[in-house]
């Protein structure tokens, strides 16, 4: 078929196991993971291949180490240092039968056990895709799973806000990244061959960022860094009239910190020149303008249209349709909006032998990779123990909130479980949440490649090119 599979095979074992006497049953259960993030690669570094057939399903043939996709887009730190193929983590499970699978899950047979895979072209963020030709459209298989795991993660919520889909524009894949810089660049080309006071211009440099979470503020903070530092450089007058708006709904951003720590993060915000809009929530996105109203009492609201070049949306994810689907046709799982619902075991309520881990299981949790990777450890470790179906709960320990804010100052609550260990913001607590950051990332490659691109920072502009 045209769908592009990966294998290895217990180095030991005489014949290379064929994709049909895999599929059949050779005494070892088949276990299925659906999706390359925080959850499915981290259940696929830990499980034991010596004890199962293991296969990896994801239309991405990457890891997204997401929590530094914010400093990409201007090229704080390459886009290529923070993903990781996914064979570079598959290579390294030689004692058993390990396959990848570089195609799209359409659908969770649950009655059947199977999971049916569609290829499809495969976009390429770094230029045009060749391999793409390769792989023929709607090739479709259904692959047989004794357990499994679903970690798709979620998409986009745009929560139907009309124009949202077709002009603004996500930060939640890496090939988001590059759409948003040279958009960015395209607009101060254009900005540039206007005349100073023309509402054009000043249209064309203004950069809008709606959601006040880590993302946003994050993304907000690193735009502005480009802008304070290399593009002052070379284009002040422009520079100067480069205007960052941060948009929230709720009277405060980064509300999962305490107020001290948002309070001092807002006022870092405002130093540096973004303006924030509290309590304002978008109604509508035209083409070039948006329509913003912000909360003045119980009673009013006002209504104001800014005119932006850029959008960037960050505002919260839905459950992907492979999901809803799911859901559908599960009477346990009637009515839930956010995601499946699990037990205390990660198992999906209603289903036997389907886990969910993740931005795609509702297990009562914030959707954080940190809440991801814990329940790929937990669950492996019931895996790899023989002790499914006797397995003692899902036990979350929270390690705190980490976030940017742009001109080298972040904001830290760092904790062990309900033990607080570090809280602070400044210049200090940027260099914390650099090294920790760095502690994260779950590959020695993409770590070496993430400290050379902040050494390379300490020297040189940022790559902003388009
Ligand atoms: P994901 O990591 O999103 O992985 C989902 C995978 O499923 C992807 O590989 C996708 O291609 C694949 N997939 C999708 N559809 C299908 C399908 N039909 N079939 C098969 N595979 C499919 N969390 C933190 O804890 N700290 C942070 O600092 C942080 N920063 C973030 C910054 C950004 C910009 C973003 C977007 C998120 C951030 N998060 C952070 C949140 C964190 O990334 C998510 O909670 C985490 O990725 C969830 O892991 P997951 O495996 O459920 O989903
Ligand atoms: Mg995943
Ligand atoms: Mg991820
Ligand atoms: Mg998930
Ligand atoms: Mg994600």
């Amino acid at each position: 078929s045209g769908i592009s599979s990966f294998k290895t095979a217990a180095k030991k074992s005489t014949a290379q196991p064929t994709l049909s006497s895999y599929v059949t049953n050779n005494g070892k259960k088949n276990v299925v993971i659906l999706g390359s993030g925080w959850g499915g690669i981290s259940f696929l570094q830990h499980i034991d291949e010596s004890k199962y057939n293991v296969t990896l399903i994801s239309p991405r043939p990457h890891f997204l180490f997401t929590p530094l996709l914010p400093s990409t887009p201007v090229g704080t730190v390459d886009e290529k240092s923070i993903i990781e193929p996914v064979v570079n983590f598959a290579v390294k499970k030689t004692k058993g039968n390990v396959s990848y699978y570089e195609a799209q899950a359409t659908k969770i047979n649950h009655v059947d056990n199977t999971v049916t895979i569609k290829s499809f072209s495969h976009v390429n963020p770094f230029g045009s895709s060749k391999n793409a030709d390769s792989i023929k459209k709607n090739d479709s298989a259904d692959i047989k799973y004794d357990y499994l795991i679903t970690a798709v993660g979620a998409e986009p919520n745009t929560f139907g806000i009309p124009g949202v889909q077709e002009h603004g524009m996500f930060l939640k894949e890496i090939e988001h990244s590059p759409k948003i810089r040279k958009q960015f660049i395209e607009n101060i080309e254009k900005a540039n061959l206007l005349p100073k006071g023309d509402p054009e211009r000043k249209r064309l440099l203004t950069l809008v960022v709606v959601g006040g979470g880590p993302t946003g503020v994050e993304t907000a903070g690193e735009l502005q860094d480009y802008v304070d530092q290399d593009l002052k450089k070379f284009l002040p007058s422009i520079a100067e009239e480069v205007q960052i708006h941060l948009v929230e709904a709720l009277p405060v951003i980064l509300n999962m910190f305490e107020s001290k720590l948002t309070s001092y993060a807002q006022k870092v915000l405002e130093q540096t020149s973004i303006k924030l809009h509290l309590k304002t929530a978008v109604s509508e996105v035209k083409e070039k303008y948006l329509v913003a109203k912000t909360k003045i009492s119980d009673t009013e609201t006002k209504s104001e249209e800014i005119p932006y070049g850029t959008l960037i949306w960050a505002t919260g994810n839905k459950p992907r349709t492979i999901v809803t689907d799911l859901i559908k046709e599960i009477p346990e799982q009637e009515g839930s909006r956010r995601g499946l619902l699990v037990d205390e075991t990660l198992k999906v309520k209603g289903l036997n032998n389907v886990y969910a881990i993740g931005d795609n299981a509702v297990a009562g949790l914030a959707p954080t990779a940190q809440v991801a990777h814990q329940e790929a450890e937990y669950l492996t470790k019931v895996f790899n123990k023989n002790q499914i179906g006797s397995a003692k709960p899902f036990k979350y320990l929270h390690y705190g909130a980490l976030a940017y804010l742009g001109a080298e100052k972040a904001i830290a609550n760092i904790t062990y479980g309900k033990r607080q260990l570090y809280t602070g913001g400044g210049v200090i607590t940027f260099y914390i949440w650099r090294l920790l950051y760095l502690s994260m990332i779950i590959s020695w490659r993409s770590r070496f490649k993430v400290m050379s691109d902040w050494f390379k920072l300490a020297l040189f502009k940022r790559d902003f090119f388009k």
